[in-house]
């Protein structure tokens, strides 16, 4: 059932007229008796009709657009589902696991839903979707028949809502772990507890890039389970993967002999001291890849984060040989592209290098970045080739 209407502010309307899906609390002018997360006409400070949002009574992100039409369909929710997942047909064609329902770049704004095989994840982050949670349960059993759902509504954002944190299942069975395949690499991944939904599906497409351009010795700073190493592992000589946990470590280790992969080697420890270690040591490498965690996870924390930033890839820079490859990752929204070049530039100026940038390379497809909706677009991936 569809409440409202919610007011917004002539600032609010102008956003959602060039097409944002967020409007923020300052923006709601009148929104009376609203059920939390409940679906809602929108309407402007003149009573413009503009379309239809899911309501939050608690989040700064109070209105989420999902609709710009005059009407709502009853099925909005599972037509968007399965226009969803035949998107994924096309690419992610052949991936068994990978992002089924990717938030505004699905029209279906804070929910996620992974596969893993036959087995999904869900993420509902706000209201709006936690309240269509048993819904969406009976569309995705309904659409992919799946062995278990498990939800993994741990994100802190949830709070923002004045939601729980929870892990638990919401259909059928999940195991503990459960075995995927990325082309020929098998990665076992952990659902309940691994980090995101388990592994970095976001990197997939990025992982087979990497296999182009992976050759000789290979360093793969912020490993985590494995993701670039395992693929680079392949095609290059030797490989050494670093991640400060423990458990990665132990799970990279555990994923290579599962792919019979004798020259990986892997270490816990920070990266940060390790390059300036392996430098000392005069060590050298054909290919390094750097992905690490979103040092910005605020506006506040760019400038911090972009002295990590352009030291890492400095300290990588001078590690690699003439002719090799850097493969080089922000996921900080707030660390744009063209701010990401400008770093990479300085750290290639300061190593000296002559670099030139061979690709330029986002998030996976399966994770749509909407036009005009610049926090869809968070993760950028570099490759860049030191010619001297
Ligand atoms: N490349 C991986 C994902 C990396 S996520 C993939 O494609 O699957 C970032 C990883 O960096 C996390 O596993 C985290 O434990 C690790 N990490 C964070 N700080 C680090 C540091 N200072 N040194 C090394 N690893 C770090």
């Amino acid at each position: 059932m569809v409440e409202g209407p919610v007011v917004v502010s002539r600032k609010g309307e102008a956003r959602v007229l060039r097409g944002h899906p967020w409007i923020f609390r300052t923006d709601v002018v009148r929104a009376q008796a609203i059920t939390p997360g409940a679906v809602v006409k929108v309407e402007g400070p003149r009573g413009r009709h503009l379309g239809f949002a899911f309501y939050s009574a608690r989040s700064e992100i109070r209105l989420r657009m999902i609709d710009r039409g005059e009407t709502l369909s009853e099925s909005f929710l599972r037509d968007r589902v399965a226009a969803a997942v035949r998107w994924r047909e096309s690419v992610a064609e052949g991936a068994a696991a990978y992002r089924l329902v990717h938030g505004e770049g699905d029209r279906l704004p804070s929910l996620i839903v992974d596969r893993y095989g036959d087995h999904l994840v869900v993420q509902t982050l706000s209201q709006g979707t936690e309240a269509r949670k048993d819904e969406l349960v009976r569309i995705l059993v309904e659409l992919l028949r799946p062995a278990g759902i498990l939800e993994r509504n741990d994100p802190r954002v949830r709070a923002l809502e004045g939601l729980d944190q929870r892990v638990g299942l919401l259909y059928g069975e999940v195991p503990e772990r459960i075995e995927v395949k990325e082309a020929d690499v098998t990665f076992e991944a952990d659902l309940w507890r691994g980090q995101k939904t388990g592994l970095f599906l976001d990197q997939r497409e990025n992982h087979l890039m990497a296999r182009a351009y992976a050759r000789g010795r290979v360093l793969d700073g912020f490993s985590y389970q494995g993701g670039f190493a395992l693929h680079a592992a392949r095609v290059a000589g030797e490989v050494l993967a670093v991640d400060t946990s423990a458990e990665a470590v132990a799970q990279i280790v555990r994923n290579a002999e599962r792919n019979g992969l004798a020259n990986v080697a892997a270490r816990d420890a920070n990266l940060f001291d390790l390059l300036r270690e392996l430098h000392d040591r005069g060590e050298r490498f054909d290919t390094v890849i750097l992905d690490p965690p979103a040092f910005a996870k605020s506006k506040d924390a760019v400038e911090k984060a972009v002295r990590g930033y352009k030291e890492i890839n400095l300290r990588a820079l001078k590690l690699l040989e003439p002719g090799g490859c850097l493969i080089t990752c922000s996921c900080s929204y707030h660390v744009h592209e063209a701010d990401f070049e400008e770093i990479l530039a300085a750290a290639a100026a300061d190593a000296p290098a002559t670099v030139t940038v061979v690709e330029k390379r986002g998030q996976a497809r399966d994770h749509p970045v909407v036009l005009g909706v610049p926090e869809t677009y968070y993760l950028k991936c570099f490759v860049l080739r030191k010619v001297a």
